[in-house]
Protein backbone atom coordinates (compact mmCIF):
# COMPACT_ATOMS: atom_id res chain seq x y z
CA UNK A 1 0.00 0.00 0.00
CA UNK A 2 1.16 3.33 -0.85
CA UNK A 3 -0.14 7.39 -0.27
CA UNK A 4 1.51 9.72 -2.06
CA UNK A 5 0.94 13.38 -1.49
CA UNK A 6 0.51 16.13 -4.37
CA UNK A 7 3.28 15.88 -6.22
CA UNK A 8 3.91 19.77 -7.20
CA UNK A 9 4.31 20.91 -3.11
CA UNK A 10 5.06 20.57 -0.51
CA UNK A 11 7.47 18.30 -2.42
CA UNK A 12 7.51 14.61 -0.59
CA UNK A 13 5.45 11.59 -0.35
CA UNK A 14 5.32 8.87 1.77
CA UNK A 15 4.75 4.82 1.22
CA UNK A 16 3.14 2.79 3.48
CA UNK A 17 0.63 4.03 6.45
CA UNK A 18 3.41 4.04 9.37
CA UNK A 19 3.15 6.97 11.55
CA UNK A 20 5.45 9.82 12.03
CA UNK A 21 7.00 8.14 14.97
CA UNK A 22 7.49 4.88 13.50
CA UNK A 23 9.10 6.91 10.20
CA UNK A 24 11.71 8.94 11.87
CA UNK A 25 12.32 6.07 14.10
CA UNK A 26 12.95 3.45 11.31
CA UNK A 27 15.10 6.53 9.59
CA UNK A 28 16.74 6.79 12.79
CA UNK A 29 17.68 2.93 13.21
CA UNK A 30 18.72 2.55 9.51
CA UNK A 31 21.06 5.74 9.91
CA UNK A 32 22.77 4.43 13.24
CA UNK A 33 23.17 1.18 11.21
CA UNK A 34 24.89 2.99 8.62
CA UNK A 35 27.56 4.49 10.73
CA UNK A 36 30.72 2.72 9.99
CA UNK A 37 33.57 4.22 11.28
CA UNK A 38 34.56 5.47 7.96
CA UNK A 39 31.35 7.96 7.85
CA UNK A 40 31.96 8.97 11.31
CA UNK A 41 35.34 10.38 9.93
CA UNK A 42 33.80 12.00 6.81
CA UNK A 43 31.20 13.68 9.27
CA UNK A 44 33.59 14.64 11.55
CA UNK A 45 35.98 15.99 9.07
CA UNK A 46 33.81 19.09 7.07
CA UNK A 47 36.13 22.28 7.37
CA UNK A 48 33.37 24.24 5.76
CA UNK A 49 35.48 25.72 2.62
CA UNK A 50 32.50 25.73 0.19
CA UNK A 51 34.40 23.55 -1.92
CA UNK A 52 31.85 21.53 -2.75
CA UNK A 53 29.21 23.53 -3.42
CA UNK A 54 30.84 24.88 -6.25
CA UNK A 55 31.40 21.45 -7.66
CA UNK A 56 28.08 20.50 -7.99
CA UNK A 57 25.32 21.26 -10.90
CA UNK A 58 22.56 21.99 -8.61
CA UNK A 59 23.90 24.36 -6.88
CA UNK A 60 26.23 26.04 -9.96
CA UNK A 61 22.62 26.29 -11.92
CA UNK A 62 20.27 27.53 -9.12
CA UNK A 63 22.69 29.35 -7.06
CA UNK A 64 20.54 28.29 -3.56
CA UNK A 65 22.49 27.74 -0.32
CA UNK A 66 20.42 24.50 0.24
CA UNK A 67 21.93 22.97 -2.75
CA UNK A 68 25.41 22.72 -1.13
CA UNK A 69 26.43 19.11 -1.04
CA UNK A 70 26.99 18.70 2.66
CA UNK A 71 23.69 20.35 3.51
CA UNK A 72 21.73 17.87 1.84
CA UNK A 73 23.40 15.36 4.90
CA UNK A 74 22.28 17.74 7.96
CA UNK A 75 19.89 15.62 9.48
CA UNK A 76 22.32 12.30 8.59
CA UNK A 77 24.63 14.21 10.24
CA UNK A 78 22.96 15.40 13.64
CA UNK A 79 21.64 11.87 13.63
CA UNK A 80 25.37 11.32 13.86
CA UNK A 81 26.36 13.38 16.46
CA UNK A 82 23.67 12.72 18.65
CA UNK A 83 23.60 8.99 18.06
CA UNK A 84 27.24 7.68 17.51
CA UNK A 85 30.00 10.33 17.74
CA UNK A 86 32.38 10.18 20.76
CA UNK A 87 30.75 12.81 22.73
CA UNK A 88 27.14 11.49 21.37
CA UNK A 89 26.14 11.23 25.26
CA UNK A 90 26.89 14.64 26.13
CA UNK A 91 25.87 15.76 22.80
CA UNK A 92 22.24 14.36 23.94
CA UNK A 93 22.50 15.72 27.50
CA UNK A 94 23.13 19.68 26.69
CA UNK A 95 21.49 19.91 23.67
CA UNK A 96 24.25 20.65 21.84
CA UNK A 97 22.41 19.36 18.46
CA UNK A 98 19.18 19.23 17.79
CA UNK A 99 17.66 15.82 16.70
CA UNK A 100 16.17 15.66 13.46
CA UNK A 101 12.42 15.68 13.37
CA UNK A 102 9.82 14.22 10.94
CA UNK A 103 9.17 17.59 9.20
CA UNK A 104 13.14 17.48 8.67
CA UNK A 105 13.15 14.57 6.67
CA UNK A 106 10.26 15.27 4.27
CA UNK A 107 11.87 18.51 4.21
CA UNK A 108 15.29 16.76 3.32
CA UNK A 109 13.69 13.88 0.62
CA UNK A 110 13.89 16.72 -2.16
CA UNK A 111 17.70 17.10 -1.80
CA UNK A 112 18.34 13.73 -1.35
CA UNK A 113 16.11 12.28 -3.93
CA UNK A 114 15.54 15.27 -6.76
CA UNK A 115 18.83 17.65 -6.41
CA UNK A 116 21.74 14.95 -6.02
CA UNK A 117 22.24 12.45 -8.78
CA UNK A 118 24.78 10.75 -6.77
CA UNK A 119 27.52 11.25 -9.30
CA UNK A 120 30.33 12.15 -6.66
CA UNK A 121 31.39 15.73 -8.49
CA UNK A 122 31.70 17.20 -4.63
CA UNK A 123 33.52 13.92 -3.68
CA UNK A 124 36.45 15.02 -5.66
CA UNK A 125 36.21 18.82 -5.06
CA UNK A 126 36.28 18.30 -1.20
CA UNK A 127 39.64 18.83 0.19
CA UNK A 128 39.35 16.62 2.97
CA UNK A 129 38.62 13.60 1.03
CA UNK A 130 34.78 13.09 2.42
CA UNK A 131 32.73 10.76 -0.06
CA UNK A 132 29.24 13.18 -0.17
CA UNK A 133 27.96 11.16 -3.02
CA UNK A 134 28.45 7.76 -0.88
CA UNK A 135 27.04 9.34 2.36
CA UNK A 136 24.04 10.54 0.30
CA UNK A 137 23.47 6.99 -0.57
CA UNK A 138 23.36 5.97 2.89
CA UNK A 139 21.11 8.35 3.70
CA UNK A 140 18.89 7.75 1.34
CA UNK A 141 19.01 3.98 2.49
CA UNK A 142 17.25 5.85 5.89
CA UNK A 143 14.64 7.54 3.71
CA UNK A 144 13.72 4.16 2.45
CA UNK A 145 13.26 2.73 5.46
CA UNK A 146 11.14 5.31 6.33
CA UNK A 147 8.87 5.57 3.53
CA UNK A 148 9.88 8.99 2.63
CA UNK A 149 11.05 8.30 -1.18
CA UNK A 150 9.53 10.23 -4.45
CA UNK A 151 6.50 7.98 -5.20
CA UNK A 152 8.15 7.74 -8.65
CA UNK A 153 10.74 5.82 -7.55
CA UNK A 154 8.33 3.43 -5.18
CA UNK A 155 6.63 2.37 -8.06
CA UNK A 156 9.44 1.92 -9.81
CA UNK A 157 10.73 -0.22 -6.73
CA UNK A 158 7.45 -2.10 -6.21
CA UNK A 159 7.80 -2.89 -9.82
CA UNK A 160 11.21 -4.51 -9.85
CA UNK A 161 10.32 -6.28 -6.57
CA UNK A 162 7.60 -7.81 -8.86
CA UNK A 163 9.24 -8.27 -12.11
CA UNK A 164 12.73 -8.45 -11.51
CA UNK A 165 13.05 -4.99 -13.92
CA UNK A 166 10.67 -1.96 -13.75
CA UNK A 167 10.43 -1.92 -17.60
CA UNK A 168 9.12 -5.55 -18.16
CA UNK A 169 7.85 -8.71 -16.35
CA UNK A 170 10.82 -11.13 -17.01
CA UNK A 171 8.03 -13.89 -18.47
CA UNK A 172 7.65 -11.10 -21.68
CA UNK A 173 11.28 -11.17 -22.06
CA UNK A 174 11.67 -13.76 -25.38
CA UNK A 175 8.50 -11.90 -26.91
CA UNK A 176 10.63 -8.47 -26.54
CA UNK A 177 13.46 -9.94 -27.52
CA UNK A 178 11.75 -11.78 -30.78
CA UNK A 179 9.85 -8.21 -31.81
CA UNK A 180 13.25 -6.32 -31.44
CA UNK A 181 14.78 -9.12 -33.40
CA UNK A 182 12.55 -8.71 -36.22
CA UNK A 183 12.00 -5.03 -36.39
CA UNK A 184 15.94 -4.78 -36.70
CA UNK A 185 17.40 -7.79 -38.33
CA UNK A 186 19.62 -9.58 -36.03
CA UNK A 187 18.96 -12.67 -33.78
CA UNK A 188 18.87 -12.47 -30.39
CA UNK A 189 19.27 -15.15 -28.28
CA UNK A 190 17.43 -15.86 -25.45
CA UNK A 191 17.34 -17.84 -22.14
CA UNK A 192 19.92 -20.44 -23.65
CA UNK A 193 20.88 -23.39 -21.06
CA UNK A 194 24.79 -22.62 -21.96
CA UNK A 195 26.63 -19.46 -22.79
CA UNK A 196 30.29 -17.44 -22.54
CA UNK A 197 28.83 -14.03 -22.46
CA UNK A 198 25.55 -13.36 -20.50
CA UNK A 199 24.18 -9.92 -21.89
CA UNK A 200 22.02 -7.58 -20.01
CA UNK A 201 20.03 -4.45 -20.66
CA UNK A 202 18.88 -1.20 -19.77
CA UNK A 203 15.33 -0.74 -19.34
CA UNK A 204 14.60 1.71 -22.10
CA UNK A 205 16.46 -0.83 -24.44
CA UNK A 206 13.32 -2.91 -24.03
CA UNK A 207 10.83 0.34 -24.71
CA UNK A 208 12.32 3.31 -26.12
CA UNK A 209 15.98 2.53 -28.03
CA UNK A 210 15.49 -1.22 -29.05
CA UNK A 211 18.37 -0.16 -31.41
CA UNK A 212 20.96 -0.03 -28.97
CA UNK A 213 19.83 -3.85 -27.66
CA UNK A 214 19.76 -4.86 -31.31
CA UNK A 215 23.10 -2.93 -32.02
CA UNK A 216 24.94 -4.94 -29.08
CA UNK A 217 23.19 -8.31 -30.58
CA UNK A 218 24.83 -7.12 -33.98
CA UNK A 219 28.25 -6.86 -32.29
CA UNK A 220 28.22 -9.88 -30.50
CA UNK A 221 27.09 -12.15 -33.61
CA UNK A 222 29.71 -10.65 -35.83
CA UNK A 223 32.41 -11.71 -33.14
CA UNK A 224 30.80 -15.32 -32.73
CA UNK A 225 30.73 -15.24 -29.49
CA UNK A 226 27.92 -17.69 -27.53
CA UNK A 227 25.92 -15.35 -25.90
CA UNK A 228 22.24 -15.15 -24.30
CA UNK A 229 20.21 -13.01 -22.78
CA UNK A 230 18.35 -14.87 -19.85
CA UNK A 231 14.88 -14.45 -17.78
CA UNK A 232 16.75 -15.06 -14.44
CA UNK A 233 18.64 -11.97 -14.98
CA UNK A 234 18.53 -9.25 -18.05
CA UNK A 235 17.74 -5.61 -16.71
CA UNK A 236 21.02 -4.25 -14.99
CA UNK A 237 19.89 -1.02 -14.18
CA UNK A 238 19.43 -0.98 -10.83
CA UNK A 239 16.37 0.78 -8.99
CA UNK A 240 17.31 -0.28 -5.60
CA UNK A 241 20.74 0.88 -6.01
CA UNK A 242 19.22 4.64 -6.67
CA UNK A 243 16.58 4.64 -4.00
CA UNK A 244 18.18 3.24 -1.37
CA UNK A 245 16.36 -0.24 -1.38
CA UNK A 246 20.09 -2.46 -0.40
CA UNK A 247 17.72 -5.56 -0.11
CA UNK A 248 16.08 -5.16 -3.93
CA UNK A 249 19.60 -3.68 -4.49
CA UNK A 250 20.91 -7.32 -3.75
CA UNK A 251 18.59 -9.13 -5.26
CA UNK A 252 18.79 -7.41 -8.55
CA UNK A 253 22.46 -8.15 -8.65
CA UNK A 254 22.23 -11.58 -7.52
CA UNK A 255 20.08 -12.25 -10.57
CA UNK A 256 22.66 -11.07 -13.43
CA UNK A 257 25.81 -12.78 -11.74
CA UNK A 258 23.77 -16.25 -9.73
CA UNK A 259 22.79 -16.84 -13.15
CA UNK A 260 25.46 -15.84 -15.10
CA UNK A 261 26.97 -18.34 -12.68
CA UNK A 262 23.91 -21.12 -13.59
CA UNK A 263 24.34 -21.07 -17.40
CA UNK A 264 28.61 -21.12 -17.32
CA UNK A 265 29.19 -17.56 -18.70
CA UNK A 266 32.35 -16.37 -17.51
CA UNK A 267 31.24 -12.35 -18.35
CA UNK A 268 28.59 -10.47 -17.61
CA UNK A 269 28.20 -7.39 -20.16
CA UNK A 270 26.60 -4.54 -18.77
CA UNK A 271 24.03 -2.18 -21.41
CA UNK A 272 25.40 1.78 -21.59
CA UNK A 273 23.59 2.60 -18.46
CA UNK A 274 25.99 4.23 -15.33
CA UNK A 275 24.30 2.60 -12.63
CA UNK A 276 24.19 -0.75 -14.13
CA UNK A 277 27.97 -0.72 -13.70
CA UNK A 278 28.17 0.95 -10.10
CA UNK A 279 25.66 -1.68 -8.87
CA UNK A 280 27.17 -4.71 -11.17
CA UNK A 281 30.71 -3.86 -11.19
CA UNK A 282 31.06 -1.94 -7.65
CA UNK A 283 28.93 -2.40 -5.50
CA UNK A 284 28.39 -6.16 -6.10
CA UNK A 285 31.47 -7.14 -4.11
CA UNK A 286 29.51 -6.32 -0.56
CA UNK A 287 27.65 -9.79 -1.63
CA UNK A 288 30.07 -11.44 -3.07
CA UNK A 289 33.57 -10.93 -0.49
CA UNK A 290 35.31 -13.76 -1.91
CA UNK A 291 35.09 -11.41 -5.36
CA UNK A 292 33.02 -12.12 -8.10
CA UNK A 293 32.57 -15.44 -9.74
CA UNK A 294 32.71 -14.04 -13.10
CA UNK A 295 33.33 -10.92 -14.76
CA UNK A 296 31.85 -7.74 -15.03
CA UNK A 297 32.29 -5.39 -17.60
CA UNK A 298 30.51 -2.51 -19.69
CA UNK A 299 29.56 -2.10 -23.11
CA UNK A 300 32.66 0.61 -23.51
CA UNK A 301 35.22 -1.66 -21.93
CA UNK A 302 34.25 -4.15 -24.19
CA UNK A 303 33.89 -2.62 -27.19
CA UNK A 304 37.58 -0.94 -26.26
CA UNK A 305 38.97 -4.08 -25.87
CA UNK A 306 37.52 -6.24 -29.02
CA UNK A 307 38.61 -3.54 -31.23
CA UNK A 308 42.26 -2.84 -29.49
CA UNK A 309 42.49 -6.73 -30.07
CA UNK A 310 41.45 -6.10 -33.81
CA UNK A 311 38.24 -8.65 -33.22
CA UNK A 312 36.21 -5.57 -34.25
CA UNK A 313 36.82 -3.43 -37.02
CA UNK A 314 35.57 0.21 -37.86
CA UNK A 315 35.31 2.52 -40.29
CA UNK A 316 36.62 5.78 -39.37
CA UNK A 317 33.81 8.61 -39.91
CA UNK A 318 36.20 11.72 -39.87
CA UNK A 319 34.28 14.55 -38.04
CA UNK A 320 34.88 16.26 -35.02
CA UNK A 321 33.15 14.88 -31.76
CA UNK A 322 32.62 16.09 -28.11
CA UNK A 323 31.82 13.50 -25.01
CA UNK A 324 29.78 13.52 -22.09
CA UNK A 325 30.96 10.95 -19.45
CA UNK A 326 28.89 9.64 -17.24
CA UNK A 327 29.74 9.95 -13.63
CA UNK A 328 29.09 6.46 -12.81
CA UNK A 329 31.04 5.19 -15.54
CA UNK A 330 33.82 7.51 -15.48
CA UNK A 331 34.08 9.45 -12.57
CA UNK A 332 32.77 6.71 -10.32
CA UNK A 333 34.01 4.21 -12.75
CA UNK A 334 37.22 4.82 -13.23
CA UNK A 335 36.49 4.34 -17.01
CA UNK A 336 37.70 7.46 -18.74
CA UNK A 337 40.33 6.30 -21.31
CA UNK A 338 38.79 3.38 -23.04
CA UNK A 339 35.20 5.62 -24.43
CA UNK A 340 38.13 7.44 -25.64
CA UNK A 341 39.84 4.99 -27.90
CA UNK A 342 36.90 3.81 -29.31
CA UNK A 343 35.91 7.53 -30.31
CA UNK A 344 39.74 7.55 -31.68
CA UNK A 345 39.53 4.18 -33.58
CA UNK A 346 35.78 5.56 -35.70
CA UNK A 347 38.30 8.72 -36.46
CA UNK A 348 36.55 11.47 -34.51
CA UNK A 349 38.81 14.51 -33.73
CA UNK A 350 37.57 14.73 -30.21
CA UNK A 351 36.96 18.43 -28.50
CA UNK A 352 36.68 18.13 -24.99
CA UNK A 353 34.35 19.71 -22.96
CA UNK A 354 35.45 22.48 -20.73
CA UNK A 355 34.49 20.08 -17.76
CA UNK A 356 35.79 16.29 -18.91
CA UNK A 357 36.75 13.20 -17.35
CA UNK A 358 36.77 12.74 -14.06
CA UNK A 359 35.82 16.54 -13.66
CA UNK A 360 32.98 16.39 -15.86
CA UNK A 361 29.59 17.78 -14.96
CA UNK A 362 26.66 15.48 -14.45
CA UNK A 363 23.48 15.07 -17.05
CA UNK A 364 21.55 15.88 -14.64
CA UNK A 365 19.14 12.70 -14.31
CA UNK A 366 21.92 10.41 -12.53
CA UNK A 367 20.30 8.85 -9.09
CA UNK A 368 17.35 7.96 -10.15
CA UNK A 369 16.76 11.68 -10.72
CA UNK A 370 15.59 11.53 -14.59
CA UNK A 371 12.78 8.98 -13.71
CA UNK A 372 11.30 11.45 -10.93
CA UNK A 373 8.52 13.61 -12.86
CA UNK A 374 8.67 16.01 -9.91
CA UNK A 375 12.65 16.79 -10.53
CA UNK A 376 11.68 17.89 -14.19
CA UNK A 377 12.08 21.60 -13.66
CA UNK A 378 15.27 21.63 -11.64
CA UNK A 379 16.71 19.07 -14.00
CA UNK A 380 16.24 21.55 -16.74
CA UNK A 381 18.15 24.05 -15.30
CA UNK A 382 20.86 21.45 -14.64
CA UNK A 383 20.85 21.11 -18.91
CA UNK A 384 21.72 24.28 -19.27
CA UNK A 385 25.52 23.99 -18.40
CA UNK A 386 25.90 21.03 -20.42
CA UNK A 387 24.00 22.73 -23.38
CA UNK A 388 26.10 25.30 -23.36
CA UNK A 389 29.48 23.53 -22.74
CA UNK A 390 28.66 21.18 -25.51
CA UNK A 391 27.76 24.63 -28.03
CA UNK A 392 31.03 25.90 -26.97
CA UNK A 393 32.83 23.11 -28.86
CA UNK A 394 31.37 23.36 -31.71
CA UNK A 395 31.71 19.54 -32.05
CA UNK A 396 29.91 18.02 -35.33
CA UNK A 397 29.16 15.59 -32.73
CA UNK A 398 28.00 14.72 -29.45
CA UNK A 399 28.68 11.39 -28.22
CA UNK A 400 27.80 9.95 -24.54
CA UNK A 401 28.21 5.87 -23.46
CA UNK A 402 24.80 5.79 -20.86
CA UNK A 403 21.37 5.25 -22.05
CA UNK A 404 20.19 7.00 -19.12
CA UNK A 405 21.96 10.18 -19.44
CA UNK A 406 20.84 10.00 -23.28
CA UNK A 407 17.37 10.10 -21.68
CA UNK A 408 18.50 12.97 -19.49
CA UNK A 409 19.94 15.22 -22.29
CA UNK A 410 17.03 13.94 -24.59
CA UNK A 411 14.21 15.43 -22.37
CA UNK A 412 16.74 18.74 -22.10
CA UNK A 413 17.18 19.25 -25.51
CA UNK A 414 13.62 18.94 -26.17
CA UNK A 415 12.56 21.32 -23.71
CA UNK A 416 15.15 24.16 -24.49
CA UNK A 417 15.03 23.38 -28.03
CA UNK A 418 18.04 22.68 -28.65
CA UNK A 419 18.78 20.47 -31.94
CA UNK A 420 21.61 18.72 -31.58
CA UNK A 421 21.22 15.00 -31.17
CA UNK A 422 22.88 12.66 -28.64
CA UNK A 423 24.74 10.15 -29.75
CA UNK A 424 25.49 6.18 -28.50
CA UNK A 425 28.79 5.18 -28.14
CA UNK A 426 27.44 1.74 -29.06
CA UNK A 427 25.39 2.63 -31.98
CA UNK A 428 27.81 4.84 -33.66
CA UNK A 429 29.95 1.37 -33.93
CA UNK A 430 27.32 -0.74 -34.69
CA UNK A 431 26.46 1.76 -37.29
CA UNK A 432 29.80 1.80 -38.94
CA UNK A 433 31.66 -2.17 -38.48
CA UNK A 434 34.09 -2.38 -41.36
CA UNK A 435 32.75 -5.23 -43.62
S1 LIG B 1 26.90 13.87 -5.64
FE1 LIG B 1 26.74 15.28 -7.42
S2 LIG B 1 24.61 15.99 -7.35
FE2 LIG B 1 25.03 15.08 -5.34
S3 LIG B 1 25.65 16.78 -4.07
FE3 LIG B 1 27.52 15.91 -4.95
S4 LIG B 1 27.92 17.09 -6.83
FE4 LIG B 1 25.80 17.51 -6.20
S1 LIG C 1 34.23 20.51 0.26
FE1 LIG C 1 34.34 19.02 1.95
S2 LIG C 1 35.20 20.17 3.66
FE2 LIG C 1 34.53 21.70 2.16
S3 LIG C 1 32.41 22.23 2.78
FE3 LIG C 1 32.23 20.57 1.29
S4 LIG C 1 32.21 18.67 2.52
FE4 LIG C 1 32.98 20.33 3.87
Amino acid sequence: MSTATATAKPGFDRQGTAGDDERLDAAMKSFVSDFSVTVGLHLESCVHCGLCAKACHFHLATGEARHTPIWKLEPFRRAYLRQASPFAPLVRALGLVKAPTIADLQQWQELLYDACTMCGRCTTACPMGIDIAELIRDARHGMFKAGLIPERLALMDRTARQWGSPATPAEDLPDILAEVSATHGVPIPCDLAQADVLVTAAPAELGEHTKALADAAKILNRLGLRWTMHQGGFDASNIGFNNGDLELQERLTRSLIDTAVKIGARTVLLPECGHAYGAARWDAARWYPQGLPVRVIHMTEFLDEQIAAGRLRVRPIGHTATFHDPCQIVRRGGLEAAARRVLAALGFELIELDAHGVTGLCCGGGGGVVSNQRAAPLRHQVFALKQSQVDATGAEHFVTSCGQCRITLEMGARQAGWTKKTESLLELVADNLAD
